[in-house]
């Protein structure tokens, strides 16, 4: 492995292969700064001078071409507060195809897994949905629908807090938390319409209920292991064979907090290693890229932002991966996960 100044040389093999490949990413929240402080996605931008790991500023158009990112979902974020959280995540949704739009020189909205591939084949990023927390139901579960024909194609059970649908990681009050009545409906009307389940945030009790009872592959788009880094937002053991189950996976998210802690950014070789936990827990099939770019975040040292990410490829190559595996984990699993979601729901409706 040679290391220039620090940073880690991918080869022109590695290059060639990483740009071939079809890679998609489960979850960028790079929407929040453009809404929220006029961020222009369509241009590349640096951090101010001195600032050395930004907390956003990770994925913009111009950074996620260079990093050969194909197909990414923007996640719908609104505060956790439930009142009015529906009207809010509609205005961000709004927001999301305004920019789509906007863009549409090198992006496109995807609705299924075709439409990934159909997006690459024309030369686009294709941009996908992914609401983050039920909390934006207000309650309300027929709402899943409406953010299904709203382009929305995945939706977080829970997000920071609790909600009327599913408990969060992040819930004080989280023993003996069980998947009620309202859980099970939205899981089964998600399973229904082709709607994609996301357990990321969600506790682990309610991971280990959904996957029971979802007839769809389950994902968690953006988490890391607990058993490497023991905190409650990571996925235990038995949640990962929960979601290995399904036919879902694990987006690997590049977030240093939950990579490994401690006061230094991680090393990126950390992502590899909860790749590699994943791998012997349930299989290389179940692994995914979830990065949470510009979700505050501290990036791994080694993959300061989406222009880096040919680098990861370099070090799965490194451990060992095959090339197939590589690519399933760049995202060919996920397409297999995504079409598995629409086919099962189509099933669903011709025999009903
Ligand atoms: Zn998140």
């Amino acid at each position: 492995m040679k290391r220039e100044g620090g940073k880690i040389h991918v080869s022109a093999e590695v290059l060639d292969f990483h740009k071939k490949a079809l890679v998609i990413d489960l979850h960028t929240d790079c929407l929040i700064a453009s809404r929220l402080l006029g961020v222009d996605l369509g241009k590349k931008h640096r951090a101010p001078w001195g600032i050395t790991s930004p907390w956003f500023l990770h994925a913009d158009i111009p950074k996620l071409i260079e990093g050969g990112v194909d197909g990414v979902f923007f996640g719908i974020v609104t505060h956790p507060l439930p009142c009015g959280a529906y009207r809010r995540a509609m205005r961000n949704i709004a927001f999301a195809h305004y920019t789509i739009k906007k863009h549409s020189d090198r992006i496109s909205l995807a609705l299924s897994a075709e439409g990934i591939v159909h997006a690459k084949n024309r030369g686009k990023i294709a941009a996908l949905l992914g609401v983050e927390g039920m909390h934006m139901l207000d309650g309300r579960v027929e709402r899943i629908s409406n953010l299904y024909n709203e382009g929305v194609r995945y939706i977080t059970m829970a997000h920071f807090t609790s909600n009327r649908f599913a408990i969060s990681s992040a819930d004080p009050l989280r023993e003996n938390a069980r998947l009620g009545k309202q859980g099970v409906l939205a899981v089964e009307l998600m399973n229904e319409i082709g709607m994609i389940i996301d357990v990321s945030h969600t506790h682990s009790e309610i991971v280990r209920d959904v996957c029971r009872i979802s007839k769809s592959p389950v994902i968690a788009s953006h988490s890391a292991v607990r058993a490497l880094r023991p905190v409650f937002r990571n996925m235990s053991d038995e949640d990962i064979k929960s979601v290995a189950e399904t036919g879902g996976l694990i987006g690997l998210i590049y977030a240093s907090d939950w990579l490994s802690g401690g006061i230094k950014r991680t090393r990126l070789s950390a992502v590899v290693d909860h790749a590699d936990h994943i791998k012997k827990v349930a299989g290389s099939d179940f692994i995914g890229l979830g990065s949470d770019w510009d979700g505050f975040i501290r990036t791994p040292r080694g993959m300061k932002d989406a222009s880096d990410l040919p680098v990861l490829t370099q070090l799965f190559f490194e451990r060992g991966y095959k090339p197939e595996e590589v690519e399933n984990i760049l995202g060919l699993n996920f397409l297999r996960v995504f079409r598995q979601v629409e086919s099962s729901s189509k099933k669903r409706k011709e025999s009903a």
